[in-house]
């Protein structure tokens, strides 16, 4: 199923479309922020159904934003899953840590991203 909005969260141009390819060409609707403050208006205004967090961004980092989501009644049902730049040790802890609800490994395992992206949001509770 897809047809879901995604609102991808990366200050990188050449990850930013490589996800957005992907994801369009899986049925997503794909919004897109490249700061971390950029991230929080578009997710409050658009609701998305799950947002893609790159961990660095310049200025507030991802880690940052998704605590401030996580914290607001209006965006904490919103499925966060980071982006995280390796599989760096301690990584993985820090981002459910800060709240996000899973994370995906840079670079993208093409193949398997989608079904990474749908699994997630089934998992989302439902909007009324
Ligand atoms: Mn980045």
């Amino acid at each position: 199923m897809a047809g879901e909005t995604v609102l991808i969260v990366e200050d990188n141009a050449v990850n930013l479309e490589l996800v957005r390819d992907l994801l369009e060409a899986n049925g997503y609707c794909v919004q897109e922020a490249i700061s971390g403050e950029g991230a929080i208006e578009k997710t409050r205004l658009l609701q998305p159904d799950l947002v893609l967090m790159d961990v660095q961004l310049p200025g507030m980092d991802g880690l940052a934003v998704t605590r401030k989501l996580k914290s607001d009644p209006a965006t904490k049902d919103i499925i966060i899953v980071a982006l995280t730049a390796y599989a760096m040790r301690g990584d993985a802890e820090r981002v459910i840590q800060a709240g996000c609800d899973g994370y995906i490994s840079k670079p993208i395992d093409t193949r398997e991203f989608p079904k990474l992206i749908a699994q997630f949001i089934s998992t989302a509770p439902r909007k009324e």
